[in-house]
């Protein structure tokens, strides 16, 4: 299923990109929850965590490796928090598998 999420992977609608290989792409979050929120999504369209399939192994690894790149560029050396909020009782809104990266404030625990 296509996504707004397909959209900005295509450069049709404008995002904020910080980092793009060949599998992922990221983007800063149009409405950020704390001072650094970036979404890091694989390329391939997968609806969420409940839909990945054996061969999406190595793109997910390849995603959180670079969330783990992009919070160190950010400078978010004290930690941050990488999320995925999956179906409607996760409070996923877009259907494309995506990891916030929060950071840059004290989290919380448990999220709400
Ligand atoms: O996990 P969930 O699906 O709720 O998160 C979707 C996220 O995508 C939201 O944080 C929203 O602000 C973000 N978004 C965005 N750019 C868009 C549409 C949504 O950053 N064009």
């Amino acid at each position: 299923m296509s996504s707004i999420f397909s959209k900005i992977i295509a450069r049709e609608i404008p995002a904020d990109i910080v980092y793009e290989d060949d599998d992922c792409l990221a983007f800063r979050d149009i409405a950020p929850k704390a001072p650094v929120h970036v979404l890091v999504i694989p390329k391939r369209e997968i609806v969420s965590l409940a839909e990945l399939q054996p061969e999406d192994e190595a793109v997910m690894g390849r995603c959180v490796i670079a969330a783990s790149q992009i919070a160190a560029a950010e400078g978010l050396s004290g930690g941050y928090r990488l999320i995925v909020n999956c179906g409607d009782d996760g409070g996923q809104e877009v259907p494309h598998v995506h990891f916030h990266l929060l950071g840059g404030r004290k989290m919380t625990w448990p999220p709400g």
